[in-house]
C-alpha cells in the first residue's frame, strides 16, 4: 500500500481500535460536530507543504497554492502563514485568499475566462502575475490597466501539446484542450504583448493537467517552455518568471496504481529540466495543489442502511456525490476505512449516498469489512478537489469541515443550514 505518510492512524481508544486524525478519534468529531464531516490534519498540510519546498531549495521559487484544490479560510490561512502564494482562477478565490490573510504580491491568476471586472480587483489588489491564455484576453487586460493608470504583469500561458497520460477531463495541456496559447504561436503573441503599453510581459506559463504520475510530460513541457524563453531572450524579451503549473499526482492507494514521483524527485526532473535558462536569472513558479492537502483530508460519513439485490450489494451513507464528486465525475478511486475496526468479514459492496441519480457512489465493488447502520466510514485522500467541488444538488447543506491540531480540533466551517441555501431566493409574485 500507501508509502505516504498519513495522519489517519488506529489508535487503541476504550478497548478499541479507533481511526484518528492525529490524536482525535474521528468518532468524537462525528459526535459533536456530525457527520458528513471533512476532517484536516494540520500537521500533514504542514509537512506538504514544507516538504514540497524542501524539494525546490537552492532554486529561486514561489509555491502558489492552487486555491480551487481546497478554497476553505481554515486551510488556506495556515498555508498563508507558511508563506506560499496562491493560484487563483477567479475574483471570488481572490477574495478568499485575502481574507485568509494571503499576500496578493504572492497571486498569480490563471483560467481563460477572466471577466474585466475580475482583472481590474486583481490590479487594485496588486497580485504578481496573470497568466493571460489569449490574444483577445491581452488585449482586454492591457485596456483594463490603463483605464487604472497601471501596468498588467503579464505570464503568458503555453499550451505545450504534451501528454499528461491522467484522466481526459484534468488533462490541460494537449492542443486540442481549451487552456493556453498554441506553442507555436507563442512567440508572436509575446511580441504582441510586449508591443502593448498596458502590459508587463514577465513570465511564461504552462499547466498541462492533474493527477500527474510520471515526471516526463513534466519535463518535457518546461523543455518547450526553456526554447521559448531563449528564443524570445535573443529577440530581447527578457522574462522573470517561468511557472510550470500545478498537476503533481498522490497516491489513493488503489492495489496496482504506480505510486507518482515524490515531490524530491519532482524537483529534481523540475530543476534539471530549467538549467538551460537558470543563467538569465528565471524565477521559478509552482501551482501545487492536490499534493499539498489531498492527503491532509478525509471525508468522514455514517452508515445509514444497507440492501442486496439479485446482483449486488449496498452501502447507503449519509455523504453523497454533492460532498464528493470525484468518484463519479472522474471515476476516481478513494481509499476507505471503518472508524472503528472490527473483525467482521469483509463484503463487497458499493457505498452509494442518497441522492436520485445511479451515478451517485462513492465506491463501487469495494471489498470492505461488513458495515452496520450507525457505524462510520472514513474516504480518505479527499482534502482535494473534495469540498471545494461540492454542490447543493437535492439541496442538501454542504458538510462541516474540522482542522484537527494534535489532541484538539477547531471547526473551521459550520454545516450549512437549509434557511442558508434558501436566502437568496423568493416564491414566484
Ligand atoms: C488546477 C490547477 C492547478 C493545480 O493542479 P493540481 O493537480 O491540484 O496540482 C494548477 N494550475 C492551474 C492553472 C490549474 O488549473
Amino acid at each position: 500500500m500507501s508509502s505516504t505518510p498519513t495522519p489517519f492512524e488506529y489508535r487503541p481508544v476504550d478497548g478499541h481500535d479507533e481511526l484518528c486524525c492525529e490524536a482525535v478519534p474521528l468518532a468524537r468529531i462525528a459526535a459533536e460536530v456530525g457527520t458528513p464531516v471533512y476532517v484536516y490534519s494540520r500537521s500533514e498540510l504542514e509537512r506538504a507543504y514544507r516538504a514540497f519546498d524542501a524539494a525546490l531549495a537552492g532554486t529561486d521559487h514561489l509555491i502558489a497554492f492552487s486555491v480551487k484544490a481546497n478554497s476553505s479560510l481554515g486551510i488556506l490561512s495556515v498555508l498563508a502563514r507558511l508563506g506560499a502564494g496562491a493560484d487563483i482562477v477567479s475574483g471570488g478565490e481572490l477574495t478568499r485568499w485575502l481574507r485568509a490573510g494571503g499576500a496578493a504580491d504572492k497571486v498569480v491568476f490563471s483560467g481563460v475566462g477572466k471577466t474585466e471586472a475580475e482583472m481590474r480587483a486583481a490590479l487594485e489588489a496588486g497580485i504578481l502575475a496573470f497568466n493571460v491564455e489569449s490574444e483577445e484576453e491581452l488585449v482586454v487586460l492591457d485596456r483594463v490597466a490603463r483605464g487604472l493608470g497601471v501596468r498588467a504583469p503579464v505570464s503568458l500561458r503555453v499550451n505545450p501539446d504534451v501528454d499528461a497520460q491522467t484522466h481526459p477531463y484534468i488533462s490541460t495541456g494537449l492542443k486540442q484542450n481549451k487552456f493556453g496559447i498554441a506553442a507555436t504561436a507563442a512567440r508572436d503573441a509575446f511580441h504582441r504583448a510586449a508591443d502593448l503599453p498596458g502590459l508587463d510581459v514577465m513570465g511564461v506559463d504552462c499547466h498541462i493537467g492533474s493527477q500527474l504520475t510520471k515526471t516526463a510530460p513534466f519535463t518535457d513541457a518546461i523543455a518547450r517552455l526553456t526554447e521559448l524563453v531563449l528564443e524570445l531572450d535573443r529577440g530581447g524579451i527578457r522574462l522573470r518568471e517561468l511557472d510550470v503549473g500545478g498537476g503533481l499526482g498522490i497516491d489513493y492507494g488503489k492495489d496496482g496504481d504506480a505510486p507518482p514521483p515524490s515531490p524530491g524527485e519532482y524537483g529534481a526532473a523540475v530543476r534539471a529540466a530549467l538549467a538551460p535558462v537558470m543563467s538569465l536569472g528565471v524565477r521559478l513558479v509552482c501551482e501545487p495543489g492536490r499534493v499539498i492537502v489531498g492527503n491532509a483530508g478525509a471525508l468522514v460519513t455514517r452508515v445509514l442502511y444497507r440492501k442486496r439485490n439479485d446482483v449486488k450489494h449496498f452501502t447507503i451513507v449519509d455523504a453523497a456525490f454533492n460532498d464528493l464528486m470525484r468518484p463519479s465525475l472522474y471515476g476516481a478511486y478513494h481509499p476507505m476505512r471503518p472508524v472503528r475496526r472490527t473483525d467482521r468479514a469483509a463484503q463487497v459492496t458499493d457505498v452509494v449516498g442518497p441522492i436520485c441519480e445511479t451515478g451517485d457512489f462513492l465506491a463501487r465493488d469495494r471489498d470492505l469489512p461488513a458495515l452496520e447502520p450507525g457505524d462510520l466510514l472514513a474516504i480518505g485522500a479527499a482534502g482535494a478537489y473534495g469540498f471545494s467541488m461540492a454542490s447543493n444538488y437535492n439541496t442538501r447543506p454542504r458538510a462541516a469541515e474540522v482542522l484537527v491540531s494534535g489532541d484538539g480540533y477547531q471547526v473551521i466551517r459550520d454545516r450549512e443550514t437549509v434557511d442558508q441555501l434558501l436566502a437568496n431566493e423568493r416564491v414566484a409574485e
